[in-house]
């Protein structure tokens, strides 16, 4: 194997020519301490940038076997490597040159510790994936720049980023504590009959809608559970934690607008992941199946069936296999709660701020005006106690706006200036003090789900085939991250975290809430392309072919999902995949 010496000279000997000339160095480079993979070399200054790899013994990396041998810690460590090795990238980078002449980049990452396929630790080595832009001026090949960048800037970062010695023992392990804890709480939680948990201290407001980062600001308050919802956990690492203490069943928010009603629900949605110390939202967790469903009007909806919720539609319209390229409010969000039962739910979180009224409630009054025949909707009111009952499908639900629900609640928990208070036995009292008189619509039963069976088609369109292309960075960053593949297989694009272009067909997954990185996005894509590729055959139930994928979803079996190693794949949850699925306007079922 040739050494950084001869990388230096080659970059040195094709300064002036022609950018193509830069193909010459892919190959594999020993440095000191490394061993650099140059995978793929793009094309020109301005295309993707180049791919690659920098693979480190452990023999010289030195972490010891406790920072990885649990599967929470082993992410925890890959997330923290990835996060310093961008840390030292972004301190050498500069421009040097045109296009992305001189960047130097790994996957970005969230307020979340996720698995992604930028990092890999094992016993053997630590492996980094990343991408670099091989400098020029116009099109001419800038040679000692680029030497600049592999040969000095490039193991300067390797140097402050994966090598055990480098790098702040007591932060490193916070990282791995806070991981392997906050997992182990969430694991807790069914046995102790909880759906979420919300530590005391959390600090739940966030900068923006658009920064997930904590809200900086002397005015935020911390949470404190009531009294009577508090509970208390012993973790692995860092002993002692109260909090509040949500229990299956239906569970109400209640209380007067800009009180921190959706704030608590976001974070709690987000409680399937786990946080990086320093968010305020550290240990907060929430069951691992926990779905956030909203009203989407416009989107597709590919025979579900909606007949629980969704009845004798004008003209003799079947809902037991509803479909439409144009969902309403009411149908849409009928069909995603059906969907995430399907795939597996086992707690919904929906905020009336993004639900549609005539899903959520049908009152008396209107009862008497609209006769149950002439209303096609069964509000959710009438139907989540047997969500419950039947399914074992946990709500919690934001509703400030009717009172009526007190009458199916479980647990009434009032925001009152971004604190919670218990109100469970006075809404109880109201609910019996003003009877709602409403007439119950839901029949005795939620009803049957039919198992849907996804046709081999292809799904997409067969002229896009062969080009390949990813797209996308942090959320409004469309500098392009990687290049120009060789593989075969539909053209997939993850431009932001809420679009995924699959062949021909663009998808809007703005109405899937949980979904926190691109890459979780490019990983969805990948999926569809692997299923189409491997299990797709008209046989498989979606549940089986979800089933299937889930190891290569979410374990180290990421990269079988793509043809060669990629970097800026992100871990997922095969209920986002299904979310994803369901909006495919090209799903065909048998
Ligand atoms: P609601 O849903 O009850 O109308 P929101 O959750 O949307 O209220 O919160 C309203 C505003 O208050 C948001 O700007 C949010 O960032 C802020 N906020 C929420 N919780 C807190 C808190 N604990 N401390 C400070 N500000 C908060
Ligand atoms: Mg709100």
């Amino acid at each position: 194997m040739a050494d950084d010496q001869v990388l230096r000279q080659t970059l040195v000997r094709l300064d002036g020519l022609g950018y193509k000339a830069y193909k010459e160095i892919q190959g594999s480079y020993r440095f000191p301490g490394f061993t650099l993979h140059i995978d793929f070399v793009q094309g020109d200054p301005f295309a993707a940038p180049s791919r690659l790899r920098v693979v480190v013994p452990q023999a010289e990396a030195g972490f010891p076997t406790e920072t990885f041998h649990s599967r929470s810690r082993e992410i925890a460590l890959r997330d923290y490597l990835t996060r310093q090795f961008g840390k030292a990238a972004a301190a050498v980078r500069e421009k040097r040159g045109s296009g992305n002449s001189g960047l130097m980049a790994i996957a970005p990452t969230s307020q979340y510790i996720l698995e992604r396929s930028a990092l890999w630790v094992s016993e053997a080595v630590v492996e980094a994936r990343f991408w670099v832009g091989l400098p020029a001026r116009g099109r001419q090949i800038l040679g000692r720049t680029a030497a600049d960048l592999l040969c000095d800037d490039l193991p300067l970062i390797v140097g402050r980023s994966l090598f055990y010695s480098a790098l702040n023992p007591t932060e490193l392990q916070q990282h791995l504590t806070v991981a392997e804890d906050t997992d182990w709480l969430r694991d807790q939680l069914a046995a102790r009959g909880l759906v979420a948990f919300v530590p005391d201290g959390a600090l739940l407001p966030r900068q923006s809608g658009v920064d997930e980062r904590p809200l900086q600001d002397s005015s935020a308050v911390r949470f404190r559970s009531p009294a009577s919802l508090r509970v208390e956990f012993h973790r692995p690492n860092q002993g002692s934690i109260s909090g509040m203490g949500i229990p299956k069943g239906i569970t109400l928010i209640v209380g007067g607008g800009y009180h921190g009603k959706s704030t608590l629900l976001r974070a709690i949605a987000l409680g399937i992941y786990t946080a990086i110390p320093g968010d305020g939202r550290e240990h907060l967790v929430t069951d691992a199946a926990a779905v956030k469903i909203r009203a989407e009007d416009g989107r597709s909806i590919t025979g579900v069936d909606i007949s629980p919720f969704i009845n004798h539609l004008p003209q003799g319209r079947s809902t037991t296999r509803f479909s439409t390229e144009n969902a309403s409010g009411s149908t849409s969000q009928a069909a995603s709660i059906i969907e995430a039962l399907e795939a597996g739910a086992r707690l919904l979180l929906v905020d009336e701020d993004t639900s549609a009224t005539n899903f959520m409630i049908r009152d008396r009054r209107m009862q008497a005006l609209v006769a149950k025949d002439k209303e096609p909707i069964t509000p959710l009111i009438d139907k989540i106690r047997q969500l419950y009952r039947d399914y074992d499908l946990s709500t919690i639900l934001v509703m400030g706006g009717s009172g009526d629900y007190f009458d199916v609640a479980d647990t009434v928990i009032a925001m009152t200036d971004y604190q919670p208070q218990d109100v469970t036995q006075q809404a109880r009292a109201i609910a019996a003090q003003f009877a709602t008189q409403r007439r119950a619509e839901g029949g005795d039963r939620f009803g049957s789900l039919t198992p849907r069976v996804p046709l081999p088609k292809r799904l997409d369109s067969p002229e896009k085939q062969g080009e390949q292309s990813w797209h996308g960075g942090r959320r409004g960053d469309t500098r392009p991250v990687e290049g120009d593949r060789p593989g075969r297989g539909p053209k997939l694009k993850a431009r932001d975290i809420d679009e995924l272009v699959f062949g021909s067909e663009t998808v809007d997954l703005s109405a899937i809430e949980q979904l926190v990185e691109v890459g979780q996005v490019r990983t969805i894509g990948a999926a569809i392309a692997y299923l189409q590729q491997h299990y797709l055959d008209g046989r498989r139930t979606l549940p089986d072919l979800l089933n299937q994928i889930t190891p290569q979803l979410a374990t180290n079996r990421i990269d079988e999902l793509t043809t060669y190693r990629q970097g800026d794949l992100v871990a997922v949850r095969p209920l986002e995949l299904a979310a994803a699925l369901n909006r495919l306007r090209s799903l065909s079922l048998r």
